[in-house]
């Protein structure tokens, strides 16, 4: 897509520290990574969104995150990872060409991804779980 950085790198246009490709997706460090090995994966078919996506590029994504965990635990050897997809502009997506970081952790890194918990009561649990899962296709 026009005016895509992620489009750009997968065309050749802007340079990447390719880590790996194949037909479906690249995978490429982050130029501003949050700890040493953070990496993106992408698409190579542009879309913004998850729901913007083929089943199958879903798929492959994953497919490839697998693979650069394994690369990277051989090669950094770090105690976790973090796999964060930032989805859509409010949730912090910058590049709006999906993507999942993939960033290795370690004790007292210092990274922090906060995720302050709520206290719905069973009714609200019991009544949102079944409106969506009427609402999956
Ligand atoms: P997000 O906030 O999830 O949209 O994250 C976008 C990520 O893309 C950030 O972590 C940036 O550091 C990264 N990024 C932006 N431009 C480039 C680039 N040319 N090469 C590699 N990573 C990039
Ligand atoms: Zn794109």
């Amino acid at each position: 897509m026009e005016d895509c950085i992620f489009c750009k790198i997968i065309s050749g246009e802007i340079p990447s520290y390719t880590i790996y490709e194949d037909d479906d997706t690249l995978a490429f460090l982050d130029i501003n990574p949050n700890n040493r090995g953070h990496t993106l994966v992408i698409p190579k078919k542009h879309g913004e969104k998850i729901t913007d996506l083929d089943d199958n590029d879903v798929a492959a994504v994953f497919r490839t995150v697998k693979k650069v965990v394994n690369g990277l635990q051989a090669v950094i050897g770090p105690e976790g990872f973090n796999l964060v997809i930032n989805h859509g502009e409010v949730a912090g997506q910058v590049i709006h060409h999906f993507h999942c970081h993939i960033v290795p952790r370690n004790t007292g890194d210092g990274i922090e991804y906060k995720y302050d918990g709520t206290t719905p009561s069973q009714e609200e649990f019991q009544e949102l779980a079944g409106e969506v899962a009427k609402h999956i296709v």
